[in-house]
This record gives C-alpha cells, structure tokens and sequence, in this order.
C-alpha cells in the first residue's frame, strides 16, 4: 500500500468546504478560534487518556498551544501537543464528515454570513473554516503514543481532493500550517492574532503561546497570551460581566451572548463548582430535538474534562442549559455507564434543576425583558418538564405563560398565577382552549358565551400544550378544563324558564339535524354558550379534545 495518496472528499464535504468559504468572508477571523478550539479538545482528549495510560504524555506534560506566523514564506502555523490522529483518523475526521448533521447544516444555511457563521461551530465542520483565509492547509500530526515514524501529513487546496501519506514526525500532536491567500495576509501581524486570541480564546483552558513582534516579525521565546485559567474556579467577586460572556462563547456552540447565568460553588457531603447559562437564542442541536448527541454541558473532575454529559446531568427539558459542572468527588475514570447510576451525579442533576428553575425565576421577577425573551425561545421546552419532572412541577407551572382573551395579540404573557388572581367570585376553574393557531384559539366559537360573560380562557396554540395540560390537572387548588369538555356548571346564565322554552321552539330543527348528522354524532342539543355562532361542537367529559384527535389523525392513528 502506497504511503502518499491523493483522496477526493466526500461529495458532502466538497459542498461544506464551498459554502464555508463563500458565506462566511465576512466574519473571516473566525477560522482562528475553530483552529484553537480543536487544539484544545486534543489537549483535553490527551489528558483524558493520560490518565489511565501516564506513558502517553511521554517526558512532555506541560500542554500547550502554540500560534506563530512568518511574513515571508505567508503562512500563519498553530501547534498542540495534544492527542494527534493516525492516519485512518486523518482521513475520518478531516476527508470525510460522519455526522447526519452535515446535511442538516447545508439545508439550515440561509446565506445572511451572521447567522451562518453561527452555524459553523454548531455542525463540527470548524476545521474547513481554515480555507475562509488559507489557499492551502498543511496538517501534520501523530498519535500519542505511536512510534515516531506513524506520523501523517494531509494537505490540501480546498477544491476537491487531498494529499496524505505517512511520514516520520518526531513529537505527538498536530500542527496546521495555513497558506494564506494573497487579500489574507493582514493576518500575518502578531499584534492583530494576540487581539483575537483576546477576543475569542482568552478562557481556553490551556496556555496559547506567542513569540512577541518585533518589525513584525517573531521575536524571541513563545509565551502564554490568555488568562488559561479555569474561570469557574475563580472567585465570582472577581470576575466581571464580560468575562462570563467571553467564557460562554469559547464554550462553542454559540456565538450569541448568553442571556444569564448562575456560577455556585457546593461544599457539602460531596463539592462542585457549577456555571449554567442560559442561551439567549434556540441552540441549534435543541431545535433539531438533538436529545441523542447533547452538547454544551461539559464535565470536569478536579479541572481535568471528562466529557460532555448533558444527558446525565441535566433532565431532557433542560436541554439548551450549556456549561460546566467541575466536580471535586467523582473519580477520575468515571465512564459514561457510571454516570448513569451514581448518588453523586443524581444530586449534582437535582441540584442542576434547582439552580436553573431559581435562574429562571429570578428573570420572571427582575427581568421581564429577558424572561419574555426566554419565554418566546424555549418556553416549549419547558412544558416538557410538565411532563416529564413531576418533582419540579409547581415550580415550572408557575414560569409558563400563556395568551389569553384578556392578553394582547399571540404575545404569550399570562401566568397561572396572574389568570386565578383574577378569576370571577363565582369561578372555580381555569378555563382553557387548544387550537392549531393563534387566531383559531381566539376565535373558537366554543369560547364566546365564557367571553361574553367575562370570564377569562387561556388560548392555547402550540402543538405541545394539549400533551402538557394533561399532565397539569390543577394549578393552585384550580382544575384546568377545556372549554369543549362537558357543561359549564353554574354557566347557564339565562333562567331555567327562558331555557325551557327555546328548547321547545327548536325541536324540530334539533331532530333535524339529528336525522341529517346521524351516526357522526353523539348527540344534537341546544345550547347557552353561543353568542354569535350559530352552532359547535363539544365533546364528553373524558373525550380527547378535538385539536389532538387531528394530530393524531395527521400522524396516521
Ligand atoms: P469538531 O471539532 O466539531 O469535531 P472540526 O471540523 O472542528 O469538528 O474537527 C473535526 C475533527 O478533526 C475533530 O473532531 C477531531 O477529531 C479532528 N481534529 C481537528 N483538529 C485536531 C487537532 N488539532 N488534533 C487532533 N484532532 C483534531
Ligand atoms: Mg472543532
């Protein structure tokens, strides 16, 4: 078998590398903190396996990466001593992209570069941002561990095929030499990378090294430009605003600033320092109902990174929570089985939940704009805890809002609380209705005799509420029921006289109707809850409501 091959991508990868380079020119710097955020995860992956094999880190433990450029020859070289890749690695990582998500992504780019370039990271096709500035990209790497001549050197144009052949290569790791194009090479100025490295990288977790700049060149022996400190170790009194945004964002995954965030350190029977953020914009994975690969929450023990554990840590109707949990108790060599099925880990998930619901609260109580903003991102999401976290019910029941024919337009800004505050004297449920829309909830005939006399209906819209108010019998010693369901108990209003009577006239029409409808219906009856409409449907007590026997119709039942 040949050492040198030229391989073509796979198809997919071509289109990514072609869109990558096209959308994103205007947000080019962004190829840098890619680059450095992929050496840190190979330092992270190192230190991981180091631990159960100290020989890999081989008389060379002082992690690190290192960034420099050469005006001369044009090229920008970034350097980790991290895990490396073998040579199948090489060609499954950076030739070919293994993840169904690719698709997704080339379907979700919408062409506006800001948006895009927020999708990059999301999708794991970070390393083809590289080609936004470079012309060529060298990548020369070997596997921790292997012997020095099982080195690799990929290399590549970005149009359609790569180089790779086997080489000796003396020290682990992986370099990655960028050509720059000729309209790039204002990246070569080390006063301007030390800027983005400010911007962008500061709280990677281990040293980025630079030689300083002298006439514009490099001069002189690399040093640390970050901080490279675990931030969530830091005492909260000394850092600022800026500093848990700029950590937020070198978490990956988003570029928006975040929307909030609690940073606790327990100390108890068990210790652990925990930093949650609330995103202020729908994570992307989250909208694709991503609950299988969940990212965004990572997991550290003693500042070593063991992996991301968003499902282990937090419930499914947390899902967008990102962060980091470091805890000072879980071994080292925790595995994922583990993480199943330990009291450790179950209290760090409660005390998780806790945290973000008295996060959530907080907002609710002081922030009304940034809780109507939560609200309209993943007020969904949450009605799954409805569901899904019996213990934290009461809790999520009151963070839910809603429209209703009191409120103004689709905006949802009701509570339960503020709904039963203001229930008649003689009202003794919360009336609500479900429909596929705003405008047909409000426009229900099933709700005008309850409008008419003034009692309010929460107007219920989105697809998961019918599934979530079954779960939701009663809120504040108040059943919920659905307008459609059953009498309406003392909602009569007009005399039993008067009732009688029209009752009487319509009979023929009522057995019409009958003979017309027949099997179709349970019954024809005359009804006190109209207003304007001239007739609707209801259904029995213990029926499902209409709108959910559609879903169910529509999803083939
Ligand atoms: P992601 O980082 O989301 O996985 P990238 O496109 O940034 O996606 O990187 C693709 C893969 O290439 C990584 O998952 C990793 O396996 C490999 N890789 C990239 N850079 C390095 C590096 N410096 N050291 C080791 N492996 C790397
Ligand atoms: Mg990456």
């Amino acid at each position: 078998s040949a050492t040198a091959e030229t391989r073509r991508f796979e198809a997919e990868v071509a289109q990514v590398l072609h869109l990558v380079t096209h959308s994103l020119y205007s947000h080019k710097e962004i190829f840098l903190r890619e680059l450095i955020s992929n050496a840190s995860d190979a330092l992270d992956k190192l230190r991981f396996d180091a631990l159960a094999s100290p020989g890999l880190l081989a008389g060379d433990a002082d992690l690190h990466i290192d960034l420099s450029w050469d005006p001369d020859a044009g090229t920008l070289t970034l350097t980790d001593n991290g895990i490396g890749m073998s040579r199948e690695e090489v060609i499954e990582n950076i030739g070919t992209i293994a993840r169904s998500g690719t698709r997704k992504f080339l379907d979700a780019l919408s062409g506006d570069a800001r948006s895009d370039s927020r999708l990059i990271g999301q999708f794991g096709v970070g390393f083809y941002s590289a080609f936004i500035v470079a012309d060529k990209v060298t990548l020369t790497t070997r596997r921790a561990g292997a012997p020095d001549d099982q080195g690799v050197r990929w290399e590549s144009a970005g149009t359609g095929e790569y180089a790779v052949q086997t080489l000796p290569v003396p020290q682990r790791g992986t370099q990655i030499v960028l050509h720059l194009k000729e309209e790039e090479k204002a990246f070569l100025d080390g006063w301007k990378l030390r800027d983005l490295i400010a911007r962008y990288s500061d709280h990677i977790a281990f040293p980025i090294r630079m030689p300083a700049s002298k006439d514009g060149k490099p001069d002189g022996a690399p040093e640390a430009v970050n901080q490279a400190s675990a931030l969530w170790m830091r005492p909260k009194a000394e850092l600022s605003d800026a500093d848990y945004q700029g950590f937020y964002t070198s978490l990956g995954h988003d570029f928006n600033a975040p929307l909030a965030w609690t940073h606790n350190r327990v100390e108890g029977n068990q210790s652990y320092t925990l930093l949650l953020y609330l995103p202020e914009r729908q994570p992307y994975d989250a909208m694709l109902g991503g609950r299988d690969e969940r990212k965004g929450l990572k997991l550290y023990v003693r500042r070593v990174f063991i992996m991301d554990a968003g499902e282990q840590l937090l419930p499914g109707w947390l899902r967008f929570v990102r962060g980091v949990i470091d805890s000072d108790d879980l071994p080292l060599n925790v595995s994922r089985e583990l993480l199943q099925d330990n009291r450790l880990v179950s209290q760090i998930r409660a005390a998780c939940v806790k945290r973000v619901l008295d996060l959530i609260e907080k907002l609710a109580k002081d922030e009304p704009a940034k809780f109507a903003q939560f609200t309209r991102e993943f007020g969904n999401v949450l009605k799954e805890g409805i569901v899904e976290d019996a213990a934290s019910r009461d809790r999520i029941a009151k963070l839910l809002r809603f429209a209703s024919t009191r409120s103004e337009g689709a905006d949802k800004s009701v509570s339960l609380e503020d709904y039963v505050g203001r229930m008649q004297a003689d009202q003794d449920v919360i009336w609500y209705v479900t429909a596929d829309s705003y405008a047909a909830a409000k426009g229900s005939p099933q709700i005008e005799a309850l409008k008419a006399r003034g009692v309010e209906v929460l107007l219920m819209f989105e697809r998961i509420d019918e599934w979530m108010v079954g779960y939701l019998p009663e809120f504040g010693g108040k059943k919920l029921r659905h307008v459609a369901k059953g009498e309406f108990g003392q909602a009569g209003g007009a005399d039993a006289e008067e009732r009688k009577q029209l009752e009487e006239q319509s009979a023929g029409l009522v057995e019409r109707l009958r003979q017309l409808l027949g099997e179709q219906v349970h019954a024809v009856r005359v009804s006190h809850r109209l207003t304007d409409s001239p007739a609707c449907l209801v259904l029995d007590e213990h029926d499902m409501a209409l709108h959910m026997q559609r879903l169910l119709r529509e999803a083939g039942h």
